[in-house]
């Protein structure tokens, strides 16, 4: 049986307990990528929080139909494939590779369904035509707007009023009344264009999403998502749609992650703050990201802050999450290198306040991480819980005979921390882990393997020769690169500082 939980609707502006439409089920709808360019960071955090969110809710026994969809009609396509002078779909198909190749560097979980608009114009054509039929539509000039003062409830997701919202940005001759906002387009020269009832054209952005969920989601979806900037007017367009073409509810939660702004980082701390976007010129591509840092500093990233939260980005953002996650990582390390075989609790009583906290701590994490979780997916606390253990490891570890006989608590501790492992974190082995961290953040710092080899078998050979000036020197030069040498029992190891 699946497991209940309480999420945010933004519909009603309230945390309240789940309740599906058929048991043990969720079809889960998230507005997906507009491919006309490489993703960045900003795109990348909604990507992160709705894999979590699945992850966590097929870890709690709930059967997740997760669609997700490809906008690859659309104006700011026309405009790359004008300038580039290629046919638009050729644009399309380039970034919707590009993207694929980003999940899996991200290590997302495929959707259940990825439909494209592409694909979809007999279902988006059939639901503009029922919208006609029914007077909520009409067509002019080629076009189709849709009559938004046909439907009462509009503004009611988005909390606004008709009377005092905006126009709708598309200027056109033929609409009615300003908020009316397009479902098809007459074709223009150059553009893609499909035959339909109208004359031929294109969708408008904002029915492809009612006409695919409708197709592999039924008239009523679960959860709808998607970032915070699509409340309006996308998403009050497609509510609009929708309850007029279906004569249904359309959405039972309506679940928006929080946005990225931009920070910049100065002396005095993080100061002014912008919208993520390209409009900016600051976007931060997901392939530069994960090529410098592991992705699982990515999804740190995005889950030690709470969903709904506005998320500050600076050009400190990806390394403190590293550091945070290499310091899991080490507890890790510190906690299967522990040893011993008795009673936990009889090792706890005789190792003192450290381990009998650490104990304490690993016995009830389940509970608190999951609860944390249960409430308003709150990936921030469930995290907080984690570091709470990887610190009380590492407090433990200080003690010499924690290293003998503090293994019976430390494996408790250790089979704590991978309950993380169900939002995609703390999956790797530690040694795959700092190896995967050396290598891009060598790449990044523009230094090779090599390099920092030869400089330490310099210093080795420095060492055996007695030569003691050149040996530290040699250190000191390997430490002003970012390269920390550890010297433990004659053995000597390196790491690259991400401090
Ligand atoms: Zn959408």
């Amino acid at each position: 049986m699946a497991q209940p939980f309480r999420l945010y609707n933004t519909l009603t502006r309230k945390v309240e307990p789940f309740e599906p439409l058929k048991p043990d089920h969720i079809g889960l709808y998230v507005c997906g990528m507009t491919v006309y360019d490489h993703a960045h960071v900003g795109h990348a955090r909604a990507m992160v929080i709705f894999d979590a969110f699945v992850r966590y809710l097929r870890h709690q026994g709930w059967d997740v139909t997760f669609v997700r969809n490809y906008t690859d009609v659309d104006d700011k396509i026309i405009r790359r494939a004008k300038a580039e002078g290629v046919p638009a779909m050729e644009i399309a198909e380039r970034y919707i590779a590009s993207f694929q190749e980003d999940c899996e560097a991200m290590g997302l979980l495929p959707p259940t369904r990825e439909p494209k608009v592409s694909d979809s114009i007999d279902d988006i054509i059939e639901m503009i035509q029922q919208l006609v039929d029914d007077g909520h539509a009409y067509p002019s000039a080629g076009s189709v707007w849709f009559k938004v003062d046909s439907y009462d409830e509009y503004g009611h997701l988005s909390g606004q009023r008709v009377s005092e919202m905006m126009a709708s940005s598309e200027q056109d001759a033929g609409k009615a009344s300003p908020h009316d906002f397009a479902l098809w387009k007459a074709a223009k020269p150059g553009e893609p264009e499909w035959p339909s009832p109208w004359g031929p054209g294109r969708p408008g952005w904002h029915i492809e999403c009612s006409a695919m969920s409708k197709k592999w989601l039924g008239n009523t979806i679960d959860i709808h998502g998607g970032g915070l900037d699509l409340v309006f007017p996308h998403h009050e367009n497609e509510v609009a749609q929708s309850t007029c073409a279906n004569h249904d509810l359309y959405s039972r939660w309506w679940m928006h992650n929080g946005l990225l702004v931009l920070t910049k980082e100065t002396d005095e701390g993080s100061v002014g703050a912008a919208k993520m976007g390209k409009s900016l010129g600051n976007a931060f591509n997901i392939k530069d990201a994960m090529a410098q840092f592991p992705a699982e500093a990515l999804r740190l990233y995005y889950l030690q802050a709470h969903y709904r939260s506005p998320l500050p980005w600076n050009n400190q953002a990806l390394p403190n999450a590293l550091s945070m996650l290499a310091r899991l990582y080490e507890a890790k390390e510190v906690a299967q290198s522990m040893g011993g075989e008795e009673d936990p609790e009889r090792v706890a009583e005789a190792l003192g306040a450290d381990a009998i906290e650490l104990l304490k701590l690993s016995q009830g994490f389940q509970e608190r991480f999951l609860a944390a979780l249960d409430e308003d997916f709150n990936t921030s606390l469930a995290l907080s819980h984690a570091f709470e253990v990887s610190r009380a490891i590492n407090r433990l570890s200080n003690h010499k005979k924690a290293r003998k006989r503090g293994g019976p608590i430390a494996r408790l501790a250790l089979e704590a921390l991978e309950q993380v492992e169900l939002l995609g974190l703390l999956t790797m082995d530690v040694e795959d882990f700092q190896e995967e961290v050396k290598d891009k953040r060598l790449s990044a710092m523009g230094l090779s393997r090599e390099a920092v080899e030869e400089l330490l078998q310099q210093r080795a050979d420095a060492r055996a020769a007695k030569e003691w000036s050149t040996a530290d020197a040699l250190r000191g030069k390997l430490d002003e690169m970012g390269i920390v040498v550890m010297d433990t029992g004659g053995e000597v190891s390196w790491r690259v500082s991400l401090s």
